[in-house]
């Protein structure tokens, strides 16, 4: 079996990246591979055997070539979740004494991860600005090893100087690491502006159906096989049978991420005007602090948008119980629409207190725009306000 260079395009890679041609059997869709072993091959090293947990079955390596490809990567693996993408990066990355610079607003698993575990695997890390390039020399410490930041972040949909991000940890030797998930490869190819590996919650855009939970990296051929073989003995690897639904939803995710771009621009654009809206947060808004990165670095703003309604908390969950086509929901990227309070979600484990001063007030609302038409959302909205 060929692994057929496919098109250019995103659509086309998507589709056809990584098939097989012909496939096995004959078949268009590869298939499930669920056995866990193979037959050796003669002279296999220990990380090569084709063994279900070292990532090495046929579809398996299916999805990892589909993968690189829509991130314009040397290599990918896939990961059981967003978790294992990020934790297993690290652990392969740094070693006890090390310390990371780290954006200031990261994710909460991501932010649990470090404020709870670094210490006891011997890192340690500094929080900087990702705005703000002139700050980020007095956090170096000359055990620095690695920057990590976000495309978009969560829940203000911030974007910041990503490409200084990359050009100061080439500069300084550190690996620059991105997690991409909000952006998507649609909108943001990271490693084309010079980070060293990428990460994502596949649970979220790439699979795109909100019925699966896995993770991916992507980067350099030599820095994958170093994550692989760190995961390989952390085990945090990802299923055949998700792994095939996996590369199913990544077929569409061109269409769904375009549509979903669009949506949140329509649906931004109402809130905008709307008297009861006291504020909104949407990268493709003029009046967003970043648009003018988000337009350089971006192909796309993304479907994910935050808001804030005139009379705080009662006038938001009045308008979260009058909405009728969202699901009140957390995550993210499905092809149907969420919304929620980051208070109690994604940032409840933070103090009150961390919350306001990094602008996420109890009142924020955040909505993941789904796939379905703009008019309906927007009139649904429309409709949910009367009631605030
Ligand atoms: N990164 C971001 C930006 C996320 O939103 C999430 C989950 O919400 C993760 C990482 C973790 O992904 P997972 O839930 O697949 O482990």
């Amino acid at each position: 079996m060929t692994k057929r260079p496919a098109g250019e395009r995103f659509e086309t890679l998507a589709v056809h990246a990584g098939e097989r041609r012909p496939g096995p059997e004959g078949s268009v869709v590869f298939p499930i591979y669920q056995g866990t072993v193979y037959s050796l091959e003669p002279g296999a090293d220990y990380h090569d055997i084709r063994y279900i947990r070292l990532n090495t079955t046929p579809t398996q390596r299916y999805l990892h070539d589909k993968l690189a490809a829509l991130e314009g990567a040397e290599a990918a693996v896939a990961t059981s979740s967003g978790m294992a993408a990020i934790s297993t990066i690290l652990l392969s990355h740094l070693k006890r004494g090390d310390h990371i610079l780290v954006g200031d607003c990261l994710y909460g698993g991501t932010h649990d991860l470090l404020t709870r575990h670094a210490d006891d695997l011997g890192w340690s890390f500094s929080t900087v600005d990702p705005h703000r390039p002139a700050t980020w020399e007095a956090a170096l410490r000359p055990s620095s090893r690695a920057f990590l930041v976000e495309t978009i972040t969560n829940p203000l949909m911030r974007v910041a100087a990503l490409r200084e991000v990359a050009s100061f940890s080439r500069a300084h030797e550190l690996t620059g690491i991105i997690d991409n998930t909000f952006a998507s490869p649609v909108n943001c190819r990271p490693l084309s502006l010079g980070f060293d590996l990428v990460f994502h919650s596949a649970t979220k855009y790439l699979n795109g159906h909100s019925d699966l939970v896995a993770g991916c990296v992507l980067g350099s051929g030599e820095r994958i096989e170093r994550v692989r073989r760190a995961l390989n003995h952390y085990g945090g690897t990802l299923d055949p049978h998700a792994a095939f639904l996996l590369a199913r939803g990544l077929k569409t995710l061109a269409l769904r991420v375009r549509a979903q771009n669009a949506n949140a621009a329509a649906v931004a654009g109402f809130l905008a005007a709307h008297p009861k809206v006291a504020a909104v947060n949407y990268p493709g808004l003029g009046t967003h602090p970043d648009h003018a990165v988000a337009r350089e670095l971006l192909a796309g703003f993304g479907g994910m948008l935050s808001l804030r309604v005139k009379g705080g908390l009662p006038a938001a969950e009045r308008l979260l119980a009058a909405v009728r086509i969202p699901h009140i929901a957390p995550s993210l990227g499905g092809v149907e629409t969420l919304m929620v309070r980051p208070a109690i979600s994604s940032h409840a484990g933070l103090e009150a207190s961390e919350r306001e001063r990094i602008g996420i007030s109890e009142d924020l609302v955040r909505v993941s725009c789904g796939i379905e038409h703009p008019d309906d959302l927007i009139d649904d909205v429309r409709q949910a306000l009367d009631h605030v």
